[in-house]
């Protein structure tokens, strides 16, 4: 199992941290915490969009709905910090014992973008902590966009195997998968995708300004719901 654990450099060597390493840091240290990497579920993509709609039914969650309202509701926060173009990795969440989490977003990157990534995290929380949190009560899960492993004690970052590789590839897809059944419910989206006659064009806008969601991602919705 991947597990991401960040301690001071033994040799005491000056450590660019990104924020991220600094928040496990920081809770390591206080409360002892050990923050996984998420383990991929496994289970068909129809499994992945009734969790979702049994999520979006719990919550409440209407399409174009805020996030960041569902957020707060669930004991989350989301963050801004950092601009894009830096080189640490800016969206993550970080969920600590007992489910309380942290949702970091760049400052710069669109309402948009912001509020997918969002969704997709949210996918991390329901999906993926329930598997770590089993493994004891100082257990968090932590998930970027990028596949970051430390080995215990050191800062050094070690190079994963394929192994980690496939999982976290696969526990991405899963999010991703989680957020856009989230953003865009099959039975809402296949409504307002056939409320017009027009163009595809125009049934990708109709549905994008619906669901406030990016044209492309109305269209990646539309392609995995086999509307084109
Ligand atoms: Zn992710």
């Amino acid at each position: 199992m991947t597990s991401l654990n960040v301690e001071r450099s033994a040799v005491g060597a000056p450590l660019m941290l990104t924020e991220l390493e600094r928040a496990i840091m920081r809770n390591q240290e206080k409360d002892g915490v050990t923050y996984h990497s998420p383990r991929a579920c496994r289970v068909p993509d129809d499994e992945i969009e009734r969790r979702a709609g049994k999520f979006a039914d719990e919550m409440g969650i209407v399409p174009g709905q805020p996030l960041e309202e569902i957020a707060a509701k669930l004991g989350g926060r989301v963050n801004f910090h950092g601009f894009k173009g830096a080189s640490e990795d800016l969206e993550w969440i970080l969920v600590h014992p007992g489910g309380a989490f942290d949702i970091n977003l760049p400052e710069d990157t669109s309402a948009l973008r912001d509020r997918y990534t969002v969704a997709h995290e949210l996918g991390h929380l329901y999906l993926h902590f329930p598997l770590v949190e089993s493994d004891g009560p100082k257990s968090g899960l932590v998930a970027a966009r990028k596949l970051i492993i430390h080995d215990r004690g050191t800062m050094a970052s070690r190079q994963p195997n394929q192994e980690q590789i496939e999982n976290w590839e696969r526990a991405e897809e899963e999010a991703d998968r989680f957020a856009r059944a989230l953003l865009m419910r099959s039975d809402d989206f296949s409504d307002v995708w056939n409320s017009t006659n027009r163009d595809q064009r125009s049934k990708v806008l109709a549905c994008a300004y619906f669901f406030e969601v990016s044209q492309n991602l109305a269209r990646w919705r539309a392609k995995e719901m086999g509307l084109v």
